[in-house]
């Protein structure tokens, strides 16, 4: 049978740069899959419909809830986002290891349901970085700002239940951040592959094929 996927998730406040982090690994590393969340918010512009996220109406997000369609769900910034179910299970049971890039109430709920996932808070190297880069996306309203801002500190006080910390320097101190950053989520996801308990198979093997004379 073939080896399940590994679930990683990767957390972190609006504008600590996680998609763009998750991106540029994927771009590097196509042994990697990112889920599609379904998400109720409007899209922004360039966002693409099934790309991005699964754009949906409040209806059909209750439709989703009622079939129990959704493997963590939760409310975020005023808007409702969730993990589909079928996507998460498609990709662990083909063996593929899986990127979910969701707020820290659907990591706790991913958590629960499997202890074995591995979690990564990415952290702003300041608040005033933060707010520049909530500013400088130019696709917030002051108020979303504002409220994206008042959530942060909640956010960040949940990075201890975190297994990992990686720090998403700003660009015009550190040039190459963003890879850093994206090289240290891929390390992440090596260090698990390489866990002794991924290798009792391998190991088993050969030493059995060690002992033939
Ligand atoms: P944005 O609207 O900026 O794309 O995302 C807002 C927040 O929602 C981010 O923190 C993002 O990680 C989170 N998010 C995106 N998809 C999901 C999801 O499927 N479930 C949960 N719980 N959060 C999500």
């Amino acid at each position: 049978m073939a080896k399940r996927g590994r679930l990683f998730v990767v957390s972190g406040p609006a504008g600590a740069g996680k998609s763009e982090i998750v991106r540029a690994l994927l771009k590097a590393h196509n042994d990697v899959g990112l889920s599609v969340s379904c998400t109720t918010r409007a899209p922004r512009p360039g966002e693409v419909n099934g790309v991005s996220y699964h754009f949906v109406t409040e209806e059909r997000f209750q439709e989703l809830i009622d079939e129990g369609a959704f493997y963590e769900w939760a409310f975020v910034h005023q808007n409702r986002y969730g993990t589909l179910k079928s996507a998460v299970e498609k990709e662990l049971a083909e063996g593929r290891d899986l990127l979910l890039e969701i707020d820290v109430q659907g990591c706790m709920q991913v958590l629960e349901q499997n202890p074995e996932a591995t979690s990564v808070f990415v952290c702003p190297p300041s608040r005033d970085n933060l707010e520049k880069r909530l500013r400088d996306r130019g696709t917030e309203t002051e108020e979303s700002i504002r409220v994206r801002l008042n959530n942060v500190a909640r956010e960040v006080e949940t990075a201890y239940r975190y297994d990992y910390v990686i720090i998403h320097y700003d660009w015009s101190e550190v040039p190459n951040a963003l890879q850093i950053a994206a090289d240290e989520l891929y390390a992440i996801i090596t260090s698990k592959r390489l866990e002794k308990n991924n290798r009792i198979d391998f190991l088993n093997e050969l030493s059995e094929g060690l002992k033939k004379n």
